[in-house]
C-alpha cells in the first residue's frame, strides 16, 4: 500500500471538495466587504448570513446567536474571559473538568491569575466528569461551568445535558467546548441547557482559520475583538467570508451524512479496537466503549513509547498521533490519560486513531498489522519488556 493512510482526523480534516469549490468565488469575483452598500458587498453579506443560519439550525437556535470567529481556541477563550468578566459581581468561582482542550486549561490557569478560582473536576476511569463531584464543587460564588462536549484524545461523550440541567438548576452559565462533538454528534442548545458552545471549521471537514461561538439570547458578554461593527459589535474585523462559506457547506454535509456516516465509522471503529486488543498482548482501549465519538480509537501498548510508535507508522504512509498536545521533545505523558488514572510509564505508550468518512476495512486491516509488527518490534528492543518476560517465567 503506497496511498496515504490519515487516521488523525481529530487534529484536522482535509476540506471537501464541495466545500472549497463553494468557497472560491469568495476570493476572487465575490470579493466584497460584506459591510458595504453595492452589489458584491451585499453578496458577501448574504453568503455569510446564509452559513449562519445553516449552523444555527445546526444547533436548534437562531442565526442571531451565532458570532463568527478565527476558530476553537478563540470561541473557548471568549467564552471563559468575557463570562467571567461580565459576572464578576456575582462571583470568582469557575468549574471545569481536568481533561478540557488547553484552549479551556491554559485560559483557566490565566484567570486564576487574575483572581478567579477554578475547580477542575475528576474524571471516572473512562474519562466521564462526576455529576456527584460536580454538585459538591458548586459553591455560591460559581458563575460558570465549562465542561467539554467530547474529549479530543479518548473521545469519550460527556454528560452534556445532565450537567446543563444542573447548571441550570443553581443559575450557573454552561459552556461546552463542542470542537470535536459539532458534526459528529446531534445537538440541541435549548434541550441541553447549554450557554455558550464553541465549534471549529476544520474539525468537520471545513476550512481552518473559522470558527463560532454560540450565545445564549440575553447574555451580557463584551465584545472580544474591539474595532468595527462586525458580528453585531461583539467582534470586530472584516469577516472571512471565504471561511465562513465553507464551514456552512461542511456543517451542511455533516448534518446530511451524519446518521449513515455514524453508523460506518462506528463499525470500522470497533473493528479496528477489537483487532488490536485481540492481536497486540499488552494493549489496552482508552475511553468509554460505547459514549464516544464514532471515529476515535485511543490505544496504550505496554512496555513502547509512543513516539516511536508514530514514527514508525509515518514510515508507513500511516498518520497518528499520541494524542497529546506535547508531541515534540517533552516527556510529560497526556493529561487526559493521566487525568483517567494511567500511570506515567503506561500513558507514555499511547496511540490516537481517528477516522474520516473515506476510511476503509482494507485501510483498518493494513494498520492493526503494521501496529502488530511495529509494536512487537519495539518490544524486542526493550529492556523493560525483556525484564518483564523473564519475571513472568
Ligand atoms: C481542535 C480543538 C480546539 C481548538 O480549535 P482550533 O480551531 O484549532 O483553534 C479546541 N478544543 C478542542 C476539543 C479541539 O479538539
Amino acid at each position: 500500500m503506497n496511498e496515504l493512510i490519515y487516521l488523525d482526523n481529530a487534529a484536522t480534516t482535509a476540506a471537501r471538495p464541495e466545500v472549497v469549490e463553494a468557497m472560491l468565488p469568495y476570493f476572487t469575483e465575490n470579493f466584497g466587504n460584506a459591510s458595504a452598500i453595492y452589489g458584491i458587498g451585499a453578496k458577501s453579506k448574504a453568503a455569510m448570513e446564509h452559513s449562519r443560519e445553516t449552523i444555527a439550525n445546526a444547533l436548534g437556535t437562531n442565526a442571531k446567536d451565532i458570532y463568527f470567529t478565527a476558530g476553537g481556541s478563540e470561541s473557548d477563550n471568549w467564552a471563559l474571559k468575557a463570562a467571567a468578566e461580565a459576572y464578576r459581581e456575582k462571583g470568582n468561582h469557575i468549574i471545569t473538568s481536568k481533561i478540557e482542550h488547553h484552549a479551556i486549561l491554559h485560559t483557566c490557569q490565566y484567570l486564576e491569575k487574575h483572581g478567579y478560582e477554578v475547580t477542575y473536576l475528576d474524571v471516572d476511569e473512562n474519562g466521564v466528569v462526576k455529576l456527584d463531584e460536580l454538585k459538591k464543587a458548586i459553591r455560591p460564588t460559581t458563575i460558570l461551568i465549562s465542561v467539554m462536549f467530547a474529549n479530543n484524545e479518548i473521545g469519550t461523550i460527556e454528560p452534556v445535558k445532565e450537567i446543563g440541567a444542573i447548571a441550570k438548576e443553581h443559575g450557573i452559565l454552561f459552556h461546552t467546548d463542542a470542537v470535536q462533538a459539532f458534526g459528529q454528534v446531534p445537538i440541541n442548545v435549548d434541550d441541553m441547557n447549554i450557554d455558550m458552545l464553541s465549534a471549529s471549521g476544520h474539525k468537520l471537514n471545513g476550512p481552518k482559520g473559522i470558527g463560532f461561538l454560540y450565545i445564549r439570547k440575553g447574555l451580557k458578554l463584551r465584545s472580544f475583538i474591539h474595532g468595527g461593527a462586525q458580528e453585531r459589535n461583539r467582534r470586530a474585523g472584516t469577516e472571512n467570508i471565504p471561511g465562513i462559506v465553507g464551514f456552512g457547506k461542511a456543517v451542511e454535509i455533516a448534518l446530511r451524512t451524519m446518521e449513515e456516516r455514524t453508523k460506518k465509522e462506528t463499525q470500522l471503529r470497533d473493528y479496528l479496537i477489537d483487532r488490536v486488543l485481540q492481536e497486540v498482548p499488552y494493549s489496552r482501549v482508552n475511553g468509554h466503549r460505547t459514549d464516544r465519538l464514532p471515529n476515535n480509537a485511543n490505544f496504550c501498548f505496554q512496555f513502547i513509547e509512543g513516539e516511536s510508535l508514530l514514527i514508525m507508522l509515518d514510515q508507513n504512509g500511516i498518520c497518528g498521533s499520541s494524542g497529546s498536545a506535547c508531541t515534540s521533545g517533552s516527556l510529560d505523558p497526556s493529561h487526559v490519560l493521566l487525568a483517567i488514572g494511567l500511570p506515567h510509564e503506561i500513558a507514555h505508550g499511547s496511540l490516537r486513531l481517528t477516522l474520516g468518512e473515506d476510511t476503509t476495512l482494507e485501510q483498518i486491516d493494513f494498520v492493526v498489522d503494521k501496529i502488530k509488527e511495529i509494536v512487537a518490534r519495539l518490544r524486542s528492543m526493550s529492556p523493560l519488556y525483556e525484564d518483564f518476560i523473564k519475571n513472568k517465567q
